[in-house]
């Protein structure tokens, strides 16, 4: 997951480190002991960093204290990034997230957040320079992934089942981005939790899309409201819903048809469909691999129809990370979660910190 945007990160993490670095070389990091402990004082040749100036040979003359105290300092300060290098490093960090198709407001946002952190801030002799940067990217990174929005799915099936009504998911988006198997890797989550789900084969535009839902239903032991390829949708929703609540089921999954966002009559569609259903949740399913264009399609869905969250799909195969990184943002939803394969178990619950780790880790 990310390989691209966490080698770009890495880099740019090495460039404040480099930036930050003191001209004296004996504070080479102090958390780096040599591998091998040698007893005999042979001379190990101390390694200059490279902007290091050629530094004159040292003459072993004793210095007053006052000229070493001020050379200290010196160096505390020199160990903070001036407004330049934190420009020049932002500059870096802005290409790279837009090559990683972060979107502009998003890629903006983060870069604004990083800056504050690497502003002015001065380093400790002790500190480690790099740490510092990839404290500021994550801390910038973690403010566009999350959102005070909650959505709580177990908390909002028991609270209709209380009532004796099932709860209803619609998922929207364009066809071909997974949201069949989503669907089935949804309800597989469900019945792990002891729910009893059934799924509407809302897309009646593609003959295709019903047939693929019921194969998963049939694996998944389901069952699975259908009609005619060019029925109603709203109708086949409703259906499954009744059907639902005649067989005390807890949780209607609405699989829809997905042309082109753009399409005015998919949107109607849709519009349609929530209008007779009234959902408890309509779930934007994407492609994490289409990076920006998955965005652009939340916008339109959310837009249409208002999505409670989003699902991205493919992350185990995406090496920008751009749309996981815009999706939050753009559309001030949470991410609920991430399909990591194509199995069914392939389904996590979102988590901002498996994120920034795949992100950060070495
Ligand atoms: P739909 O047309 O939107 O319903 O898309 P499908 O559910 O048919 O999925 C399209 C393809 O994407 C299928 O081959 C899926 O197996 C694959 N797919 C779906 N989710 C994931 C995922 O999280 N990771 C990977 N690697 N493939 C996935
Ligand atoms: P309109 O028909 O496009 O104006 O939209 P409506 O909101 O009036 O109805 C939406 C659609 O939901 C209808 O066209 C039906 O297909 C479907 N629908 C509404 N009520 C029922 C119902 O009781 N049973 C079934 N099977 N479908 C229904």
């Amino acid at each position: 997951m990310f390989e691209k945007l966490k080698q770009k990160l890495k880099k740019l993490v090495e460039r404040v480190g480099q930036k930050t670095t003191p001209e004296a070389p004996q504070e080479a990091p102090p958390e780096a002991p040599p591998k091998v402990t040698v007893k005999v004082p042979v001379k190990i040749p101390v390694k200059a960093p490279a902007k290091a100036p050629p530094t004159p040979p040292t003459i072993p003359t004793p210095e007053k204290p006052s000229r070493i105290f001020r050379r200290a300092a010196k160096r505390i300060t020199r160990r903070e990034l001036s407004p330049e290098d934190v420009e020049d490093i932002v500059w870096d960090l802005q290409v790279d997230l837009l090559e990683s198709d972060v979107a502009v407001p998003v890629a903006d946002k983060i870069i604004e957040r990083t800056k504050e952190e690497l502003s002015g801030r001065k380093l400790g002799l002790t500190e480690d320079p790099k740490k510092l940067a990839e404290e500021a990217l994550r801390q910038a990174i973690r403010e566009v992934l999350v959102t005070d929005k909650r959505v709580d799915m177990p908390k909002i099936i028991d609270a209709k089942r209380a009532k004796g009504e099932p709860a209803v998911f619609v998922f929207v988006g364009i066809n071909g981005h997974g949201k069949t198997t989503t669907i089935a890797k949804f309800a597989k989550w469900l019945m792990d939790r002891g729910y009893k789900p059934v799924l509407a084969a809302a897309d009646t535009f593609r003959a295709a899309a019903i047939e693929q839902l019921e194969i998963h239903a049939q694996r998944l032991g389901l069952g699975v409201i259908k009609q005619k390829r060019g029925a109603d949708a709203a109708a086949v929703a409703y259906d499954a819903v009744a059907h639902a609540k005649a067989r005390g089921l807890d949780v209607v999954l609405v699989d829809t048809a997905g042309r082109m966002q753009t399409d005015v009559d998919l949107m109607d569609e849709m519009r349609k469909i929530v209008r007779v259903v009234k959902p408890d949740l309509t779930i934007f399913v994407g492609d994490a691999l289409t990076g920006n264009d998955a965005i652009e399609q939340a916008s339109a869905f959310d837009k249409a129809v208002g999505i409670g969250g989003s699902i991205l799909c493919k992350m185990d195969a995406d090496a920008r990370g751009g749309a996981a990184l815009s999706i939050t943002q753009v559309t001030g939803k949470p991410i609920l979660f991430i399909g990591t394969g194509q199995e069914y178990g392939d389904l996590e619950e979102f988590n901002p910190d498996k994120i920034l780790n795949a992100l950060f880790s070495d």
